[in-house]
């Protein structure tokens, strides 16, 4: 379970302060695909960031797995953000990496064995989709495949939560498809709770259980999807 109260995020800028995430309350169950969505500049990237402590609220409480995330020390934060995966519209892929390099990185990080860091690797690598892709590098695979990397190496060190920061802002319509039919895959077959962030009101449609809309930093709606949107 994870519980946003009261939680504002301001940031100090040139013209004065900015409110980018204005007294938000959340609550998404273990299990659900979660939908954000606004445009641009409404606070969804800043809200997203503060479940795994990249950014600090101003004040409030960001609580994930019963941890108050911003009251966790540094060794314990680093422990949390194993369980939180995240991944991104550009990927944030290691380019001079092979693919197996690209996701054995987390698990070599976390300190797992070579042995086993490999057989983890190779049941990443089936699980989304890239066998015998294993020695390309990113430069070498299409924008779907390089997301599949990021999924695998989001995954890799077995996360409750996985963050996803416009993943398929940057793929055509077909690869997006492809992208979201396999977080739910995913979802159904590990029970890991996603949360999405995205401006396209097809992708919360498809894969979405519940979605919160975002306006000026505020939650101006919230609930399961049908129930927001209405039926297409
Ligand atoms: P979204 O993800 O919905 O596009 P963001 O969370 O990126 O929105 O941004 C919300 C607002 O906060 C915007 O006005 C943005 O310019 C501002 N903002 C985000 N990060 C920073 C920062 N590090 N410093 C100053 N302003 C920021
Ligand atoms: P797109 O999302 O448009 O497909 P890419 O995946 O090609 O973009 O690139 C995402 C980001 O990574 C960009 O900021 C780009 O500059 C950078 N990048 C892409 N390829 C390389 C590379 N071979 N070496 C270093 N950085 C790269």
């Amino acid at each position: 379970m994870i519980t946003l109260q009261s939680v504002v995020k301001q940031f100090a800028t040139k013209k004065g302060t900015l409110t980018a995430v204005d007294n938000v309350n959340l609550q998404i169950s273990e299990g659900e695909i979660y939908g954000v969505i606004g445009f641009s500049g409404a606070g969804k990237s800043t809200l997203i960031r503060m479940f795994n402590g990249l950014e600090k609220p101003t004040s409030g409480d960001v609580i994930v797995g019963g941890d108050n995330i911003a009251q966790l020390g540094i060794k314990d934060l680093r422990k949390k953000r194993q369980k939180i995966g995240m991944i991104f519209q550009h990927f944030n892929l290691l380019w001079s990496r092979t693919v197996f390099d690209n996701i054995a990185f987390p698990l070599e990080i976390a300190g797992v064995a070579k042995a086993e860091r490999e057989q983890r690797v190779n049941e990443l690598i089936r699980m989304v989709g890239l066998t015998g892709r294993e020695k390309a590098f990113p430069s070498q695979l299409s924008g779907g495949q390089k997301q599949r990397v990021g999924i695998a190496r989001a995954l890799a060190n077995d996360p409750t939560v996985l963050l996803c920061d416009e993943a398929t802002s940057a793929l055509d319509p077909q690869t997006t498809d492809e992208i979201l039919e396999l977080l739910v895959a995913i979802n159904k077959k590990i029970g890991l709770t996603i949360i999405l962030i995205t401006h396209e009101m097809h992708v919360i449609r498809k894969i979405c259980h519940k979605v919160a809309v975002m306006e000026n930093g505020r939650v101006v709606e919230e609930g399961p999807v049908l129930t927001v949107f209405g039926n297409p």
